[in-house]
């Protein structure tokens, strides 16, 4: 029976632990982080499944985007949707180019918004496209993977790893999903925190989400809009900027007046795993004659969230490559 240990308890944690225990039934299956929940990064994203992963191939860029849309997209047609906090939802792009994103023909409905009906919206002056994809709810999301987890006999740690030796004898294989922390674990320097800054406010009315290519957006979720936002790389400060609230509120009231009356809740900040390319890949650890055999899968920036189950899928199938006799990892 396999022993595998997944460091971190964020989205890509978790889903890359469900889709090991699918993968390699009767495999051992423990997480150990330092956060859980309401204390991860994961837990405060918007979160609109949008994959596109920088600096990876064609082929596995979309490998990993198609199997997260599927993912997500069924959950929210499903009847654990209200569970899952996964919805289907439609919105608006905009942006001052004629630039299609990468995501176009992942969504489940894309088109150009006609000059007519961007102006009777007022963003008369942009290039806007309509599109169709996945909300998730993350505070809802991250307790049902959890849920999931521990429903198939996962078993939890809570606790601070310093060194990826602390697992040698005791697990067959590592997979360090850390997000940021991968960066003391693996002294990894193409990965940055990528700050974002936003506010939650009730406005029940706003059913639909707007995303504009120099990155203010707003989008529902089950009980409250989340605005944002910024995205500044290499900032580790995860105080809330009194200075950048407002710049947020100014930009989206402008574009978007209706919020004016939307009643304030809290304000966040959150530090994106950031790195082109994600890391998703194997490597062989050696102490003196010892060897540690560690799975990476950190690094998804600003779509972690749309690319979880994605690179998950892929993770587990690197831990069952690892883990089988003939393999020469
Ligand atoms: C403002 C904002 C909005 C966002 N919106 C979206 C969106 O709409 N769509 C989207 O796809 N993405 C979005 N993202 C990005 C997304 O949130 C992240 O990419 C994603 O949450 C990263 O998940 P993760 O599991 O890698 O990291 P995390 O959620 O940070 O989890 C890391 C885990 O590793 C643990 N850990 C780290 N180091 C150690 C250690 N040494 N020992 C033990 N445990 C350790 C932590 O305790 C934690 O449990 C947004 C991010 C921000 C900040």
């Amino acid at each position: 029976m396999a022993r595998v240990v997944v460091i971190g308890a964020g989205v890509v944690g978790i889903s890359t632990a469900i889709n090991v225990q699918e993968l390699m039934p009767g495999s051992h299956v423990t997480i150990v982080a330092e956060y859980f929940n309401q204390d991860t990064t994961s837990v405060g994203a918007g979160a609109w499944i949008v994959p596109y992963a920088p600096g990876v191939d064609d082929s596995t860029q979309r490998r990993w985007s198609r199997s997260s849309m599927d993912h997500f997209t069924k959950l929210a047609v499903s009847e654990e949707s209200a569970e899952s906090g996964a919805s289907i939802c439609m919105g608006i792009h905009y942006g001052d180019e004629p630039k299609t994103p990468p995501y176009k023909d992942l969504m489940l409905s894309f088109d150009p918004l006609s000059k007519e009906s961007a102006e009777k919206l007022n963003l008369g002056k942009f290039y806007c496209y309509t599109y169709t994809t996945v909300v998730v709810d993350m505070g809802t999301y991250l307790y049902w993977l959890m849920a999931k987890f521990k429903a198939r006999g996962g078993a939890v740690l809570q606790r601070i790893v310093t060194s990826f030796q602390e697992f040698e004898g005791e697990y067959d294989v590592v997979v360090n999903c850390a997000g940021l922390g991968a960066k003391a674990l693996t002294g990894d320097e193409k990965l940055q925190p990528m700050r974002g800054q936003m506010i939650r406010v009730s406005a029940p009315w706003v059913k639909h989400f707007l995303h504009s290519t120099n990155s203010f957006y707003f989008l529902p979720n089950v009980d409250n809009v989340a605005i944002g936002g910024i995205k500044t790389v290499g900032d580790y400060d995860t105080s809330v900027r009194h200075e950048t609230s407002e710049h947020i509120w100014k930009n989206i009231t402008k574009i978007w007046p209706p919020f004016k009356k939307a009643k304030p809740l809290w304000e966040w900040t959150g530090l994106r795993p950031y790195r082109v390319p994600p890391r998703v890949e194997t490597e062989v650890i050696r102490y003196g004659d010892k060897s540690l055999k560690v799975v990476h899968n950190y690094g998804h920036g600003a779509t972690g969230i749309s690319l979880s189950w994605g690179t998950a899928v892929h993770a587990a199938e690197l831990v069952k490559e690892m883990c089988t006799p003939t393999s020469r990892l």
